[in-house]
């Protein structure tokens, strides 16, 4: 059918992502066709939950799972997804580079109970490369050969590091920058490219990976190889040339029908949040923006969550479509469970900070009815409501509690002072949300 740029969403199914957005369907269907939105979904991929990325929509949060070289515990990152899932994330990506790689994806795919399921396939490219061909002498196709193994599986989605050229790597290494390169894939292509003395192999064969995406109706992810990996490196000329390169191959790729996004950094301070996401959605033509944070500082550590969420809220309030996730263990190691569900809930609360000034009134009705609860001290709705129901109620019970306020102000709670003079705000509702504004400005 006619609206749609490379997903096979049928009509029925567009108009279920509409109700669930809470838009209007014709608005959902141009921006399909316009690439402004795409539909992570595989067409290989049967029941796959129909997760909708890009303007004017939810911002979306994405939880990245995957062993590493060194610890290898393919059980760990299936109770990783599964807490993902539990804790309501909208895409999974399997960032695998330890064991049989193929199994571990195959095995977290099923375990990921619908979620859109994305990869990095020059890390298995690379990793199964190497060992293959012996050293970094890699037929560039294979590099290719790889995303189709990814596809044929049923993958939703799949960073494509196309935007790194040959002279790009050469003049990171050698330019000012703290840390040149930050990006893993980056690293790899990077080392290949000089090796080789050849250009990155996805630009190369970029033809022919939107056939592949086209036949499989998947989302290609434009990777950012040269996000700045210190606040010190944001908005360089390393970093504006890749994304001016992953501009030109989403707008090749839209035209030719195929669904795309483009990834973004990294590190950057507070003021360049807003201007980012400005640049990328101008020069890109408004396709989906995809940003890993940003950290807003770097010496964070322990605590990178809250540097990226605190980015992020400012990335998804200026237009950025979906956040990676950062755990408390970035910089410093794998993640833990517990530590995905925290980086899980700062992320949403992120996007969803940002989504009231993006989205206004629509956003806001979960924000309206809680504050009305909380005059009202109904603790249950309250905590129903929270992002971790039982952390909530842990706290709200670790001192003893007599009265039916809390512990912060005890008997001498706002609420239970002011009541009887206040006037009943669970009908205004309605009223109510009307402060927050219509959101975003439809530009199609
Ligand atoms: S006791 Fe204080 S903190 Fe607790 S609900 Fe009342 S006003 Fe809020």
């Amino acid at each position: 059918m006619a609206t749609k740029a490379g997903s096979d969403i049928s009509d029925e199914e567009l108009r279920e992502v509409a109700r669930i957005e809470g838009i209007d369907y014709e608005y959902l269907r141009r921006g399909i066709a316009t690439g402004r939105i795409v539909v992570a979904r595989n067409s290989r991929r049967h029941r796959v939950k129909l997760v909708a990325i890009g303007e004017g929509l939810r911002t979306k949060v994405n939880v990245n799972v995957g062993t590493s070289g060194t610890v290898v515990n393919p059980e760990l990152e299936v109770e990783k997804v599964r807490v993902a899932v539990k804790y309501g994330t909208d895409t999974i990506m399997d960032l695998s580079t330890g064991g049989n790689l193929d199994e571990v994806r195959r095995r977290l795919m099923d375990v990921s109970e619908g979620t859109p399921f994305g990869t990095v396939p020059t890390y298995q490219a690379w990793i199964e490369g190497v060992a293959k061909f012996g050293g970094t002498n890699i037929p560039s196709d294979w590099f290719i050969q790889v995303v189709e193994r990814h596809l044929r599986d049923g993958v939703d989605f799949m960073t494509i590091h196309a935007g790194i050229t040959r002279e790009l790597a050469v003049k990171a290494l050698r330019s000012e920058r703290i840390a040149p390169i930050v990006s893993r894939g980056g690293s790899m292509l990077a080392v290949w490219m000089i090796e080789n003395n050849d250009e990155n192999p996805y630009l190369k064969h970029w033809d022919y990976l939107l056939e592949l995406f086209r036949e499989y109706g998947a989302v290609i992810s434009l990777g950012d190889a040269l996000r700045p990996g210190a606040t010190a490196d944001a908005h360089d000329d390393l970093q504006i040339g890749e994304l001016v390169n992953n501009s030109r191959l989403a707008r090749d790729a839209v035209a030719k029908g195929v669904q795309v996004m483009i990834e973004g950094p990294g590190h950057m301070t507070l003021d360049k949040v807003v201007a980012d996401v400005k640049l990328m959605k101008s020069l890109s033509g408004g396709v989906p923006y995809y940003v890993l944070g940003p950290l807003v500082t770097d010496i964070a550590l322990g605590y990178d969550h809250i540097a990226a969420a605190i980015g992020a809220a400012i990335a998804a309030a200026a237009g950025a479509d979906i956040i990676c996730y950062l755990t408390p263990s970035e910089h410093l190691g794998l993640p833990s469970v517990e530590q995905v569900k925290e980086g899980l809930i700062a992320a949403k609360i992120a996007a969803h900070a940002g989504d009231l000034v993006k989205l206004g009134k629509r956003a806001a009705r979960e924000d309206v009815e809680v504050s009305i609860r909380r005059a009202m001290l109904d603790w249950d709705y309250q905590i129903s409501r929270s992002y971790d129901p039982e952390r909530a109620l842990r706290i709200r019970t670790q001192f003893q509690q007599s009265i039916s306020s809390c512990t912060m102000c005890g008997q001498f709670c706002v609420f239970l002072l002011l009541p009887r003079y206040m006037k009943d705000r669970k009908p205004e509702v309605d009223k109510l949300l009307n402060r927050y504004g219509e959101g975003c400005e439809l530009r199609w």
